[in-house]
């Protein structure tokens, strides 16, 4: 057993994607010129008071309905005191002692089969301005488009055991979060954001060690090995009888190490009060079932449906929901042919191995449409395994119809047994070692003479027509 036990925690930091603020009307639209989506609630003249967008907390409601919290009746902003240049008001208004929802869980899937990871709770926060530093110069840019976007903070309970569970953990919170279209979790915008925090502890004791907080954790890979590296780090400092101390350590990717960055500040240091510009608001029992009319099914209900309708395995049905857009484009494309099994094998293979990043399904261009009519070949015995994977190919570079394709590049499958016969003769007067290897029992031998005569037909024979009646051929060779 191993001596060391380790205890990690995760706070996910999400953009919502209203159409405006979270207390003013700015847009929050990504990539404007610098400081062009401001007021004076966003910028934190004095004198202006924040409006709470309605929208912000609809969202927020139904993530918390979607992780099976509870909400909170009656929810307050508080305002969290600390000064920093991107945060002009010198307060960010946050949720302290009221948020919106406490308790819930996210499933996740283990080697040990299916855990739930506790969430600790979620709130509803203004997003901070952007610093940009500039390397060329001794100076930092502020950009303010950012500041006020809402934000949601979901933190988990310090349930997860290792880095594996960590990134199972960060990847099913995702997806729901896709699923409930509240955000566009784009890691490289900023929009989905993570710390984690760590420690380690012997096997079986119920303390806590020291915790550390890592930040800049910029894509879910980032998660995984920063955790690595620092759980081996602590695990080294408490063997060498060092202490570990309770601080803030950014992530360096180029490095991969953490580097100590601050000491880590406690919840008195914020002097956190509530916001006397915002009044409590109440949620109504009515309000919240409104919200529950409007969840969508969420990842955990469409494995187990495609588990049922389509006779998939968990680990099929687990990869072709994991991207709300993946499990759409296999639907759309049983829903033209009914052979559920076969399109998710082409879709988790030949599609896959096309799309890269199954997020960009929705880019692909081969429509569901398209791939169903090569499939339709396939199934027809119009062209092969082999020949459709090429036409594929060629599918996604012109965009063509794979009829158009199976003509042009002679890819339909030899019928004629003449034809195959004659490529065959061939195949055996050009190997007659081969040949008579085959007929001292060479195994290898048989296959190497497939694959010539694979190679003379251009993958458009089946290969087993072509075994049955090399055999044949190769029979009469022996007389
Ligand atoms: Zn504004």
């Amino acid at each position: 057993m191993n001596p060391y036990e380790a205890v990690v925690g995760i706070e996910m930091h999400l953009e919502l994607s209203t159409q405006t603020k979270i207390f003013c009307g700015c847009s929050t639209r990504f990539g404007a010129e610098p400081n062009s989506q401001t007021c004076p609630v966003c910028l934190g003249l004095p004198g202006t008071l924040p409006v709470l967008n309605r929208k912000a907390l609809e969202y927020g409601i139904k993530v918390a309905l979607a992780l099976h919290g509870s909400i909170t009746p009656r929810i307050k902003f508080d305002r969290k005191n600390y000064f920093y240049p991107d945060l002009p008001k010198n307060y960010q208004i946050s949720q302290y002692d009221l948020p919106l929802c406490t308790g819930g869980f996210v499933t996740i899937e283990t080697e040990e089969g299916k855990r739930k990871i506790n969430i600790r709770r979620v709130h509803l926060e203004e997003d901070t301005g952007k610093l940009v530093h500039l390397e060329e110069e001794a100076a930092s840019l502020l950009d303010f488009n950012r500041s006020g976007i809402p934000l949601l903070e979901i933190v988990s309970e310090p349930d997860l055991r290792s880095p594996e569970e960590a990134h199972a953990y960060v990847t099913a919170l995702k997806a729901i979060l896709e699923y409930l279209e509240v955000s566009n979790c784009n890691m490289e915008e900023g929009s989905l954001r993570c710390d984690t925090n760590v420690s380690v502890r012997q096997s079986g004791s119920q303390e806590l060690g020291v915790k550390v907080e890592i930040k800049n954790l910029n894509s879910f890979r980032a998660v995984k090995l920063s955790l690595q590296y620092e759980i081996t780090r602590q695990i080294d400092a408490l063997e060498k009888g060092e202490k570990v101390f309770q601080e803030t350590r950014l992530w360096d990717a180029a490095k991969n190490v953490t580097l100590p960055m601050r000491s880590k500040e406690y919840a008195h240091d914020y002097r956190y009060f509530p916001e006397p510009d915002l009044v409590p608001f109440i949620l109504s029992e009515k309000e919240i079932q409104e919200v529950r009319k409007s969840l969508p099914e969420l990842p955990e209900e469409r494995i187990e449906r495609f588990k049922r309708d389509y006779s998939l395995s968990s680990y099929d049905a687990g990869v072709l929901t994991s991207e709300k857009a993946l499990s759409a484009y296999y639907e759309a494309s049983v829903r033209l042919l009914n052979k559920p099994k076969l399109i998710a094998n082409w879709i988790m293979g030949p599609v896959l191995e096309q799309v890269k990043d199954p997020r960009d399904i929705d880019r692909f261009s081969v429509s569901p449409e398209r791939l169903v009519e090569l499939l339709e070949a396939l199934e027809r015995g119009e062209i092969t395994q082999l020949a459709a994977k090429k036409v594929l190919d060629v599918m996604v570079k012109t965009r063509e119809s794979p009829q158009v394709i199976i003509q042009r590049e002679h890819l339909a499958q030899i019928q004629d047994v003449g034809a195959l016969d004659r490529l065959i003769r061939e195949a055996i007067e050009e190997n007659p070692k081969t040949v008579s290897d085959y007929h001292r029992g060479k195994e290898s031998a048989m296959m190497y003479l497939i694959g010539q005569v694979m190679k003379k037909t251009k993958g458009s024979a089946n290969p087993e027509k072509v075994n049955q009646r090399l055999k044949e051929k190769l029979e009469e060779t022996k007389k």
